[in-house]
């Protein structure tokens, strides 16, 4: 079984993140940013860490809403590096900001940002990874595989042992459409993914 379904066992949001979210597709926008950001905000930390403080989160950044964090300006970042309900690291806030003003670009040219990334769909891991860095900050490879994991993009969310891997087949995420390189999914170390 993978390590994050496994692990997932360890808390409660943990569980109900790893069955009713993990590997599941998404559709809208915001809550690809919103995954986008919960990633960015986990390297170097626990992911329960940022699970956590999920709903703080939501609230300063504006319920997780692409267009209005585009518009954060000087005083949101100083209001957020203010908040103790937030991951107060100043290159992760910055990075959050550029990206959503970024998807916001490629919004604007490809419908959405989910039709930017179907667009691109398949790709292996490391050619997702030099389209991320291309376009957004803060994307490491660890970020970036575990965000295309996360959102069905890439296979491995789930081992086949685990209840949940049929439920997420049963949803056809993107990775079930078109072939695409498999990738270790989460449960890595924490240093892992300490990169920018
Ligand atoms: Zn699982």
């Amino acid at each position: 079984m993978s390590s994050y379904c496994l692990a997932a066992r360890a808390h409660p949001l943990l569980q109900a993140h790893h069955d009713f979210e993990h590997g599941f597709p998404v559709e809208d926008d915001d809550r690809l940013f919103e995954y986008l950001l919960l990633e960015i905000n986990q390297a170097g930390l626990s992911w329960l860490t940022v699970i956590k403080k999920r709903e703080s989160l939501k609230a300063a950044y504006a319920d997780f809403s692409i267009e209005k964090v585009a518009s954060f300006n000087a005083r949101d970042i100083a209001r957020l590096m203010n908040d103790a309900g937030v991951i107060r690291h100043r290159l992760k806030i910055e990075a959050v900001v550029l990206n959503a003003q970024k998807i916001c670009e490629i919004a604007s040219r490809h419908l959405s940002f989910k039709a930017w990334l179907d667009e691109h769909h398949p790709l292996a891991r490391e050619e997702w990874v030099q389209l991320f860095r291309r376009n957004f900050r803060f994307v490491g490879n660890e970020i970036v595989g575990e965000f295309l994991t996360g959102t069905g993009y890439l296979p491995s969310a789930h081992a086949r042992s685990c209840p949940i891997y049929a439920r997420v087949l049963a949803t056809h995420p993107p990775w079930t459409q078109r072939e695409a390189v498999p990738t270790s999914g989460r449960g890595k170390s924490d240093q892992d993914k300490i990169q920018t």
